[in-house]
């Protein structure tokens, strides 16, 4: 089962992927993790990227698609995977295609979350992110029982650079721009389901899930 989910920044992508590895056994695969987890690091990719991301623009096509390609040879993939946050540009789309046809492997299903841009809005700029293990809480939604410490690991919160809104507006405008093209892509490949990302996180999982078990 490969699966690509689509949809803004804040439509619960990451949210709604890590109930599907633990429904379907296949692991979650997230470019934005991958890119965090380098800057954290500060390896050389880290460092090329930090700033780009920081802004809230995309990084080079070339830079994620070398990073998908490396992922999706390991071992863990063969029975399936969810890409969650690639591919966001139609090269990367025409990229992705290529990859997975010299391995004759395919896309499955593409489901794109929907929410409103306002609403998007207020649910990433209250997001606080634990800055040892990476737990996600949000200031209204879904606070730590202990303000600015995570429930997990004790660690500290924080506010992602690119969390705040002057930069979420900047992410919006670039998913319009670059990744909503590929609604169309996907469309026009049979591929493409949509559900809406309002309403608690179990209702749209059980939807997702309905949708992938083709019972809906
Ligand atoms: P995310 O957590 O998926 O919202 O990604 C955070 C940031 O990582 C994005 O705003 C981009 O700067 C970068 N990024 C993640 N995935 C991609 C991708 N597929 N193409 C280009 N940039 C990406």
């Amino acid at each position: 089962m490969n699966i690509i989910l689509l949809g803004p920044p804040g439509a619960g992508k990451g949210t709604q992927a890590k109930i599907l590895i633990n429904r379907f056994g296949i692991p979650q695969i997230s470019t934005g993790d991958i890119l965090r987890a380098a800057v954290k690091d500060a390896t050389p990719l880290g460092l090329k990227v930090k700033e780009c991301m920081d802004s809230g623009a995309l990084v080079s096509d070339e830079l994620v698609i070398s990073i998908i390609k490396d992922r999706l040879s390991r071992s863990d993939c063969d029975n399936g995977f969810i890409l969650d946050g690639f591919p966001r540009t139609v090269a990367q789309a025409n990229a992705l295609d290529t990859m997975l046809l010299v391995d004759s492997r395919g896309i499955d299903h593409v489901i794109s979350i929907f929410v409103d841009n306002e609403e998007l809005i207020a649910r990433i700029v209250g997001r606080l992110t634990c800055k040892v293990c990476g737990q996600g809480y949000h200031a209204v939604y879904g606070p730590p029982a202990v303000p600015n410490t995570c429930d997990a690991c004790s660690g500290e919160l924080y506010q992602r650079e690119d969390d705040r809104e002057e930069t979420m507006r900047t992410r919006l405008k670039a998913y319009q721009e670059q990744t909503s093209p590929l609604i169309d892509y996907y469309s026009e490949r049979q591929l493409l389901r949509s559900v809406t990302g309002t309403g608690s996180i179990e209702e749209i999982s059980s939807v997702l899930v309905s949708l992938l078990e083709g019972k809906s």
